[in-house]
């Protein structure tokens, strides 16, 4: 059942995590594998499994994301800037199916992406 994500456990507060934000819409909290001195995780609370899910009765949801993107960058001092992603489905790497934003910084973080040729 696509409410039985990882996520979905974290943000019913079944399983631990450090959450650094949460509202009505969204949590927020620090990515077991960090790639980068801040790494957070913002998820909605409402399963939608990935980008390519996602429907117009999603964007109050959607919105909500960036502003606590927003949010949690000032909480983490993120003033010089971040990097937020969205991984989709296999291409994209996506291995939890939960959407979910990364939101990277503290150090400058180089090319987005190292080409292979
Ligand atoms: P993605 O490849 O975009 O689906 O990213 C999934 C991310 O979830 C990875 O960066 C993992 O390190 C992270 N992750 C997986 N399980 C947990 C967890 N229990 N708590 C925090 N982060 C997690």
């Amino acid at each position: 059942m696509p409410e039985d994500t990882i996520f979905a456990k974290i943000v019913r507060g079944e399983i631990p995590a450090d959450v650094v934000y949460r509202d009505e819409h969204v949590t927020a909290f620090r990515d077991i594998h960090p790639q980068a001195p801040v790494h957070v995780l913002i998820v909605p609370n409402r399963v939608i499994p990935s980008a390519l899910d996602v429907t117009e009765e999603d964007e109050p949801v959607l919105g909500r994301l960036f502003t606590a993107a927003r949010r949690v960058a000032e909480q983490e001092g993120l003033a010089d800037g971040f990097r937020l992603i969205v991984n989709c489905r296999a291409h994209g790497g996506q291995e939890v199916d939960h959407l979910h934003l990364h939101l990277m910084g503290g150090e400058p973080l180089g090319p987005m992406r190292v080409r292979r040729r």
